[in-house]
């Protein structure tokens, strides 16, 4: 259990409170569309300490700055043509773009990890938005889970991983996408896509051309990581029908009735927003496997069988 005035339902007085704590330093976990994000003040270099420590996050691992439109991204970062058209065709939104930092950018050097660029994102959520114009400062904010885990799709969620940790969660119902942002990055004049998720690879093609896979060596960052957004429970994919002791987590209409499923009609939009509630769910029941069927690596499928797949790796003892 966590105090009860750490818990707020978003509304006007809550917001402008969270602005408050964000300005002096504190932490503040807030939805956004994606998942919901831990935030600090991504100025302020003992802020983002406190993030890192309150997931237990490896310090290599860079933060994404939620800044308030492309304006202020460009205060901070250098931006191509083709990141400022991206940045045009999808801010707000689930968008992540990591581009050289400015020599004057006054974001923490924490946020970077080490790098000499930033990832910047403007969201679309209205609480997110909110607090942005309250906060009046630019805010870092990785998933709201301790570092390797779920991520947090409710409030409930945060409560019950980061509780102890945080200063105030804002409770702004559940999020709409329910997978992270795509990271994009740019090498000379390409465009790398260093981590799929909500905005599918084939919105993203026309402006950018075939997008290019990570090169692994050149970036560390555990998001990136083989084992990451880890339950409990192992996990088996690709799996037809549950064996014995395992939980199914179906997918679409040919899956037995009772069990739980991303997305009865198949609809990838649908099971990307069921995917983090759903194996929270799961591995809540005390099952030792959850079996997951097949998911098309189509769209939003790409995002979600990454996750899966990290899901399901080999963890450190
Ligand atoms: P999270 O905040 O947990 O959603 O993870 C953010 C992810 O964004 C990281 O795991 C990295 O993959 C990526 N990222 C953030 N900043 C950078 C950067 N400067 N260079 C490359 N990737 C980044
Ligand atoms: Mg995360």
């Amino acid at each position: 259990m966590i105090a009860a005035e750490k818990l707020a339902r978003a509304d006007a007085g809550a917001i402008a409170r969270a602005g408050e704590i964000l300005r002096r330093g504190g932490l503040v976990a807030f939805p956004t569309e994606t998942v919901y994000g831990l935030g600090a003040n991504a100025r302020d270099d003992t802020a983002i300490a406190g993030i890192f420590a309150a997931k237990g996050r490896p310090r290599f691992n860079p933060l994404i700055v939620h800044v308030r439109d492309l304006k202020d991204a460009e205060s901070y970062g250098k931006f191509s043509d083709m990141a400022r058209e991206l940045a045009a065709a999808f801010w707000p939104g689930p968008l992540t773009l990591v581009v050289p930092r400015k020599r004057d950018c006054a974001l923490s050097l924490l946020v970077s990890a080490g790098l000499d660029t930033v990832a910047m994102r403007v969201p679309a959520h209205p609480v997110a938005k909110a607090l942005l114009a309250e906060a009046k400062v630019p805010i870092a904010a990785p998933s709201a889970n301790p570092s390797g885990k779920l991520s947090a799709t409710r409030a409930c969620d945060v409560a019950e991983g980061l509780g102890e940790h945080v200063d105030l969660i804002l409770d702004g119902s559940d999020c709409s996408v329910g997978i992270e942002s795509t990271v994009i990055g740019f090498e000379s004049d390409h465009a790398v896509l260093l981590r799929p998720g909500a905005i599918a690879r084939e919105e993203l093609e026309p402006i950018t051309g075939t997008l290019r896979a990570a090169d692994k060596t050149h970036i560390a960052a555990p998001g990136m990581l083989e084992s990451h957004y880890a339950p409990r429970a192992a996990l088996r994919l690709n799996a037809r029908q549950a064996q014995n002791g395992e939980a199914l987590l179906a997918f679409g209409s040919g899956a037995p009735a009772m069990a739980l499923n991303l997305s009865n009609s198949g609809n990838l939009r649908e099971a990307a927003a069921n995917l983090f509630s759903m194996l929270r769910k799961l591995d809540a029941s005390g099952t030792q496997t959850i079996a997951v069927m097949p998911i098309p690596n189509e769209g939003l499928g790409e995002a979600i069988n990454d996750r899966l797949a990290r899901a399901a790796a080999t963890r450190a003892p």
